[in-house]
């Protein structure tokens, strides 16, 4: 990227979460991942330059070791000049959604940059074939055990399903998702193909399909819009069923969703050939009664084998569903666990504020830091460094609770030879595939408190609402 060379007509406005705004490029495959802030609290360029190289440390040294060398891609830290950046801010700030535009993209000068994964990573000389694109974000798949938890509903009903009734109270979604992460995260497939039938008809921002980069179904803004199940199967269909002359309507739109969820049911239970460093540590067991959440619209009698629904996960050790609930069950205390030893660190540093640094609250994200995570044991003898590793798991655990996973999909044509491995196999095509995280953000110390509140906030609406409904 040459600075000198930077043309804002080159760039478009892609998408943005709650902390980044992502613009693309329209040639070559990367996109730019800015920060973004409320106005008037912007960061010095030298506070950004360095919070950029965090994340990205955090992602290579810290979440690639628990996901993965496959799965996580690497990125660089790029300057950029000021008028560039001032005139794209301008060109992409109609098309940034209202709900969306409280913060600000911050111009002060660092950006990271990062491969597009809404275009085909592993086959670039692929370019040119359509390629589409799905992104979840799957959000917790488990139900806590800590004992430190005071509310027994939190040991019935997952995160996801509680937090449904607070978001269509606060008038953040106008409709109840049936999608239950603990069904995807089951690894059997009935579960799974329900819960992403789920995720299609009411996709909030948990969902997103990407057609040659651009977005086609799912949520810009928090309003429904490209919400339209035909017309997403219009798109897929001649891509699943290139020979077939299927004809619109219901029937068709049915037909081609149950190829994109067995397709994708496929790639999420597909194992991953790479070692993850963390596979060294011993696996956090799934113990019976964390695999199901009795918010779920699933009823299990429509199982067909029902035998061991409730058991044992089932996801294939080397899957990234497997790799992302191990690393979303590093928070093995609770938020409820976790604040007291917080409150213990802050009590710690008021004493002793240049501790700071040693205790490696802020990083440097590297090995030594990626070393103190491995200790798994859940014996607090009243130390700072057992209250440090558990505030420490739990940060890698929520960054895992909030990644998205980005599958793409382009056809591959029978007479190439691709490594099987990344061939997937539908009822009348075949596609080569590649399968991503992203959104690797750390979650900051500082956020514990709002953790905290938030925690209560959830469980108490919820039990208030079920109580009313009685
Ligand atoms: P959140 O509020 O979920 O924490 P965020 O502010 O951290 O979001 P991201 O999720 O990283 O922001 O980016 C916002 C959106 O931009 C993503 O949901 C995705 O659609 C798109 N995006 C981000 N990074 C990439 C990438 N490398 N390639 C393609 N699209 C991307
Ligand atoms: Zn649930
Ligand atoms: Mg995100
Ligand atoms: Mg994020």
């Amino acid at each position: 990227m040459e600075p000198e060379k930077m043309d804002e007509n080159e760039w478009s406005y892609h998408g943005e979460g709650n902390k980044s705004l992502v613009v693309s490029h329209s040639k070559s495959c990367v996109v730019l991942r800015f920060l973004k802030f409320l106005p008037n609290r912007n960061k010095s360029s030298d506070e950004v330059y360095q919070h950029l190289h965090n994340i990205l440390d955090f992602g290579k040294h810290i979440m690639k070791q628990f996901l993965g060398e496959n799965f996580v891609h690497q990125g660089e830290v790029v300057k950029l000049p000021l008028d560039f950046l001032k005139r794209l801010c301008l060109k992409i700030q109609s098309e940034r959604p209202e709900s969306r535009c409280e913060k600000e993209m911050d111009v002060s000068g660092y950006a990271m940059c990062l491969p597009n994964l809404t275009r085909l990573q592993t086959f670039p000389f692929l370019e040119c074939r359509p390629i589409f694109s799905i992104e979840i974000k799957p959000k917790c798949g488990f139900i806590p055990t800590s004992a430190h938890i005071t509310k027994d509903i939190k040991k019935k009903i997952c995160r996801f399903c509680m937090h449904q009734h607070l978001k269509i109270a606060k008038g953040k979604w106008k409709k109840v998702s049936k999608y239950c992460p603990l069904d995807l995260f089951s690894g059997n497939k009935q579960r799974m193909h329900f819960a992403l039938m789920n995720l299609l008809q009411e996709s909030q921002n948990n969902l997103k399909v990407f057609k040659n980069g651009e977005l086609i179904y799912g949520c810009k803004d928090d309003q429904d819009q490209f919400l339209d199940l035909n017309e997403l199967a219009h798109h897929l269909k001649s891509f699943f069923f290139p020979t077939n002359g299927l004809v619109s309507g219901h029937q068709c739109t049915k037909t081609v969703l149950k190829e994109l969820i067995h397709i994708l049911t496929t790639v999420l239970l597909c194992n991953s050939t790479d070692t993850a460093k963390a596979g060294n540590m011993n696996p956090i067991p799934v113990s019976q009664g964390r695999t199901y959440c009795r918010g779920s619209h699933f009823c299990p009698e429509l199982l067909l084998s029902s035998k061991n629904v409730m058991e044992t996960t089932g996801l294939p050790k080397g899957c990234i569903l497997y790799k992302t609930l191990q690393a979303q069950m590093l928070d093995m205390l609770d938020i409820e666990g976790l604040y007291p030893l917080y409150k213990r660190v802050e009590k710690y540093l008021e004493e002793f504020p240049e501790e700071r640094s040693t205790l490696l609250l802020d990083g440097p994200y590297d090995e030594i830091f990626f070393e103190r995570l491995k200790d798994l044991s859940l014996e607090d003898d009243g130390s700072i460094a057992f209250a440090v590793t558990k505030i420490q798991q739990y940060r890698v655990a929520m960054t895992a609770k909030d990644c998205s996973i980005m599958i793409s999909l382009s056809p591959a044509l029978l007479e190439e030879r691709f490594d099987p491995r990344s061939v997937i196999k539908g009822s009348k095509s075949s596609f080569i595939h590649s399968v991503s995280i992203l959104d690797l953000d750390l979650k900051p110390y500082e956020n514990i408190p709002h953790q905290y509140k938030r925690d209560s906030k959830i469980i108490n609406h919820y039990l208030k609402s079920i109580r009313a409904q009685d």
